[in-house]
């Protein structure tokens, strides 16, 4: 059995209309010790990770009732941070595209390897809870790891999974500057795109979100908390 970094068991919620590869990851990932939920269409999956707690989904695009990247972005904006790998038959530049957009964390084209995917996840997870457990704090902005809650001036603030990522790095490392390379390495799954531009992205929307300078940028070094 899997347990998470709090003692309970590891939960993966497998959301796939496909019964063959459905029950494929179902068999491979109880297999590998998790614990899965599996859900065949869109309003059952949103149904079940409203309902329940999981460490992981596993998230195909194409779904009956509600599509996957409908799932994706209404979940991240209630704030929902729990890891996601997104399954997509196309290997469409697009639709990747508007996954990352979505807050999608990792991502896999069909067909693909079960092995593959179980190391992905493993990879989420591992990533996931294995940040220090305390709350943070700079200034005004307070982050809790534990739950993935920002606030500002006690304000709830919403954020996508990256921008989350990125603000909990900065917030980690405050003391120094770091580079765009360094937080993409934080950032992105292992083996996936690695795009240093999209860090200028994520930095752009959380100054508008916490305010234009409580990130400085240092020229030619990278970003840093303000001090
Ligand atoms: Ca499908």
């Amino acid at each position: 059995m899997r347990y998470n970094g709090v003692g309970t068991l590891v939960r993966v919620l497998i959301v796939e209309d496909e019964p063959t590869l459905s029950r494929q990851l179902s068999h491979a990932l109880g297999g590998a010790g998790y614990a899965t939920d599996a859900a065949a269409d869109g309003d059952r999956a949103d149904f079940l990770v409203r309902t329940e707690s999981y460490d992981a989904i596993v998230l195909d695009l194409g779904l009956p009732h509600v599509d996957g990247l409908t799932l994706l972005a209404a979940w991240r904006s209630a704030g929902i941070a729990t890891p996601i790998l997104v399954l997509t038959a196309r290997s469409s530049w697009h639709e990747k595209v508007q996954g990352i957009d979505g807050g999608a964390d990792d991502y896999m084209a069909k067909p693909f390897r079960i092995e593959e995917v179980l190391a992905r996840l493993r990879a989420l997870i591992r990533r996931a809870s294995g940040h220090t457990q305390a709350l943070l704090i700079a200034g005004p902005v307070a982050l809790d790891p534990r739950n993935g809650r920002v606030t500002l001036q006690d304000e709830a603030v919403k954020l996508t999974s990256h921008e989350f990522r990125v603000l909990a790095y900065l917030m980690h490392h405050q003391d120094r500057v770091v580079s765009g390379g360094e937080l993409v390495e934080h950032i992105y799954a292992q083996d996936s795109d690695r795009e240093s531009n999209t860090v200028e992205v994520f930095i752009g929307r959380l100054r508008r979100k916490l305010g234009a300078s409580f990130i400085r940028t240092v020229r030619g070094m990278g970003y840093q908390i303000s001090p």
